[in-house]
């Protein structure tokens, strides 16, 4: 299995710390607003890489949080924590916004097929570890305290900002961020805040540095080596976590423990919309019950996900989407028909094989979906296979592909209505497409009377039994 790794900037071939097992943590949703799909993509891209891990032989252990305070409006410990803003503009608690956002986050996530990590962890669950990373940060000096918050000094590393190739000294001449006083260098960060610009935070919890809450990035180190230890495989996210939350991760989990704490960190490229990243701060974001109001399948989004390779922009339009969803209705028509088709189900032969290969192969190579998926459409098409083996080799495709190939129903179980209806039904198409819409219209009605609605589908018309 091949991977590019952001801090080398290469691809490496993957070697696990543990044989035969994959421990990986990747940055979860902050719950203040429904997720938007360019936040989806982050996330079909994640569970993809873990099928592929599995695919190539590896036991994946998944660990996912969900960020449910301490995440501020702004990347530089400035704005406000964004689920009490969330909260004040609705009226709401900020427990019940969490676990509202929570809930409709994995409702998306069961809709778009992903598979839930192994350990799903709250920030607000794990305070006690946080305060327990912040203290031993404290006991090897590399933090202070100033203006009541207790601040990370990059200064107490050799190595800050290597993930980013940061360059600090044009950092700190050209910071054209507003700076917090407090801050002894302009890139230390807050571990925990007991002074906030706003009062009556509703979040809070007791520490040996005041009553307060967390910084943002303080919940990833804690929770990852909680559930993986002090140094695990791979860690994942979108582009936009490496400047500063990826960074400070390091910055802290590796000024904590010593030694290296990640061995490949994997990320997802934007979401585009129009010429810039889709975002929720931007107001230009669709989330994926937009797109289902819309008509879409949730795995429309999926396969057009899959279109594009993971560490490229992909911009966002319905044309695109449209596109994506005849490709996907049509992979699941051929799926229907194979499934009447094929007679046997036994091993696939060789010719088969050598398509699943091609297949995995694709996806081992730093996740290869657009060469996947046009490996699957060759084979598909290939007239030297027997439709068992396409079947075959389509299931074991999907096993990452993850568009539910095998919930394609089959032609020989779809077909409803007698012969005489289907004789009915035919010479409606046929009444339609000389565009005489009385007759069409009245066999409709001959038909509702015989129990049956007309569906129209992009492979035709079926009927339906009314129930
Ligand atoms: P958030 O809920 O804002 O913390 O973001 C969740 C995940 O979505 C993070 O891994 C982000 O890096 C990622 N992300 C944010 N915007 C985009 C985008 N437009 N396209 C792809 N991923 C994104
Ligand atoms: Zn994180």
């Amino acid at each position: 299995m091949k991977l590019y790794n952001t801090m080398t900037r290469r691809i490496e071939e993957f070697v696990p710390i543990v044989p035969a097992h994959v421990s990986m943590y990747c940055c979860g949703p902050t719950v203040y607003n429904y997720a938007h799909i360019g936040n989806l993509r982050t996330y079909i891209f994640e569970d993809i890489l873990k099928r592929t891990l599995e695919r190539a032989g590896y036991t994946v252990r998944h660990v996912m949080n969900i960020t449910d305070v301490g995440h501020l409006t702004g990347d530089g410990d400035d704005g406000e924590d964004k689920m009490e803003k969330s909260a004040r503009e609705t009226g709401k608690s900020v427990w019940d916004i969490a676990a509202f956002y929570t809930k409709a986050f994995f409702r998306d996530e069961e809709a778009l097929n992903i598979i839930r990590p192994d350990v799903v962890c709250k920030a607000t669950d794990h305070i006690q570890d946080m305060i327990a990373l912040i203290k031993r940060l404290e006991d090897g000096g590399h933090t202070y305290t100033s203006g009541g918050n207790v601040y990370f000094s990059i200064d107490s590393i050799p190595d800050y900002g290597k993930l980013a190739r940061l360059n600090l000294s044009d950092l700190k001449s050209g910071a054209r961020i507003e700076v917090d006083s407090n801050k002894k260098n302009p890139k230390d960060f807050v571990l925990w805040f007991t002074n906030s610009k706003f009062q009556g935070q509703a979040m809070t919890w007791d520490s040996p540095w005041g009553v307060g809450y967390p910084g943002w990035h303080i919940e990833c180190s804690a929770m990852s080596m909680k559930y993986l230890g002090e140094h695990f495989d791979i860690h994942c996210g979108g582009i936009d976590a490496i400047p500063v939350h990826h960074t400070n991760e390091i910055a802290q989990s590796e000024a904590a423990t010593g030694k290296t704490w990640v061995n490949y960190w994997c990320h997802g490229e934007f979401l585009l919309m129009g010429n810039a990243k889709m975002s929720k701060s931007s107001g230009s974001f669709v989330t994926l019950p937009v797109l289902e109001e819309a008509g879409y399948n949730a795995l429309d989004y999926r396969y057009f996900c899959l279109t594009g390779h993971y560490r490229s922009q992909l911009r966002f339009s319905y044309e695109a989407l449209d596109a994506a969803r005849s490709a996907r209705q049509s992979l699941m028509e051929k799926i229907s028909a194979l499934k009447s088709e094929a007679t046997e189900s036994k091993d696939p032969g060789e010719g088969a094989k050598a398509y699943m290969t091609a297949f995995d192969e694709a996806m081992e190579n730093d996740l290869g979906a657009p060469q996947a998926l046009s490996v699957l459409w060759k084979m598909i098409k290939d007239s030297t296979l027997s439709s068992s083996d396409k079947l075959a080799a389509a299931y074991h495709m999907d096993a990452i592909l993850g568009l539910r190939l095998s919930e394609a129903e089959s032609r020989k179980e779809e077909t409803v209505g007698s012969a005489d209806d289907l004789r009915l039904l035919a010479e409606r198409t046929a009444a339609k497409k000389a565009k005489d819409f009385k007759r069409a219209d009245e066999i409709r009605d001959e038909l509702k009377k015989r129990g049956y609605n007309v569906k129209d589908t992009p492979s035709g018309a079926i009927l339906e039994r009314i129930v």
